[in-house]
């Protein structure tokens, strides 16, 4: 069963879970004709709002001094753990401004029960529920001015982790930092969705059996960077990877799980296996898609399934999800022996009407019939 279908509900009102975090206001907040200039013409990643969430932990005391704080530097000693040893998880996530004006994200707690299980598997402190919904919380409600309306934009937010102790030897850090850091965005796709390359790599692992495959941890990106580098050199804009120990079954793109539409309705996305990422995004798509009657197969895919499948037909739509892009459209797969079209290059029907339900919920257009959607300002 979905690790996500088992969801906490935090136990305390947001009253009382900001009410924890001490706010030490910035002396030099941004100008508002900055900050708005800033808001309106983002490029992903680069701009960041006046404040940052902080909880601080060592084996002795726990989590300790939560506190928002001014956005800005970390001073780290070179010996830093993490600096060696890569020990760092992070998530993703966004708030989205209604058109009243008020401001939500989306199954806060799914985030924070993969990130206490990253945590695990990195041989860090677990977070609770209540501290990171409540971080992510109070830091909005402080730059709440930075939360973008208008359509597709949202404000980013990145929980991350990572261990802080000033010691070389190898085992777990006896001290930690939690962050949350915020970046406005603007649509994913600048000028419409449109539909991506993939490059499906023989040659590199993303993950294997027993590794980190399944946390979201800053080293799987690293070892995901030169097979991306590798997809662009062969004129491709993402690579998707295969199974580690056999190269035969798909699995998921760097940061992007997949999914593949067939003619006769069904959907077929790869098993949890151990080695895949479970994205939020992934498992409200399955909701969604059953919810509208389709026949949603998790399995193993044989890549040979999928080319076939489109030279005869049978598969008419592959797209990729996660919560930067929300869903991208899939127009080509390329390999070292194949070059395949799908759908003529073009985006599919049901890849964009899920796209379009979810990201209607999301912003409050649409019903949030699962209760997906908590209030955060
Ligand atoms: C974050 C991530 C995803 C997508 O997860 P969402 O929760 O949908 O954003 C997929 N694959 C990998 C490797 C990831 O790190």
């Amino acid at each position: 069963m979905s690790t996500l279908a088992a969801q906490h509900q935090p136990s305390s009102s947001e009253e009382d879970l900001i009410a924890l975090f001490d706010v030490r206001p910035t002396d030099a907040p941004t100008p508002p004709a900055e900050r708005e200039a800033a808001i309106a013409a983002p490029k992903f990643g680069t701009v960041f709002t006046d404040h940052m969430a902080r909880i601080s932990w060592n084996s002795t005391d726990g989590w300790v001094d939560r506190r928002i704080e001014k956005y800005g530097p970390l001073l780290l000693d070179p010996a830093t753990a993490v600096l060696h040893y890569a020990q760092e998880i992070f998530e993703g996530m966004k708030a989205y401004r209604h058109a009243d004006g008020s401001v939500w994200t989306f199954r806060p707690e799914a985030n924070a029960a993969r990130f206490a299980r990253s945590a695990h598997r990195l041989a860090l402190p677990a977070l609770s529920v209540d501290d990171f919904v409540g971080s992510i919380t109070a830091l909005v409600r402080t730059d709440v001015d930075w939360v973008p309306s208008g359509d597709e934009a949202s404000l980013y937010l990145r929980p991350f982790m990572y261990a802080s102790e000033a010691f070389l030897g190898v085992r777990p850090s006896l001290e930690a930092e939690y962050l949350v850091i915020a970046s406005p965005v603007g649509p994913y796709f600048s000028g419409g969705v449109k539909p991506v390359s993939i490059w499906v790599d023989r040659e590199y692992s993303r993950a294997g059996a027993g590794g980190t495959g399944d946390a979201k941890c800053g080293g799987n990106y690293a070892s995901s960077l030169l097979p991306q580098v590798v997809a662009q050199q062969h004129g491709c804009e993402q690579v998707c990877f295969l199974d580690s120990g056999t190269r035969t079954f798909l699995e998921e793109l760097g940061g992007m799980n997949v999914f593949v539409v067939k003619a006769d309705g069904s959907v077929e996305t790869p098993e949890l296996s151990g080695s895949i990422l479970e994205g939020v995004t992934r498992s409200s798509i399955i909701r969604l898609l059953t919810d509208r009657g389709h026949d949603v197969v998790e399995r193993r895919i044989p890549l040979t399934d999928v080319l076939a499948g489109i030279r005869d037909g049978s598969v008419t739509e592959v797209f990729a999800c996660g919560t930067a892009a929300v869903i991208t459209p899939i127009g080509r797969l390329a390999g070292s022996d194949f070059d395949h079209t799908i759908g003529g290059g073009e985006a599919g029907s049901l890849t964009m009407a899920i796209r379009a339900e979810l990201t209607d919920i999301q912003t409050g257009r649409a019903a949030d019939r699962h209760g997906w959607l908590r209030r955060l300002a």
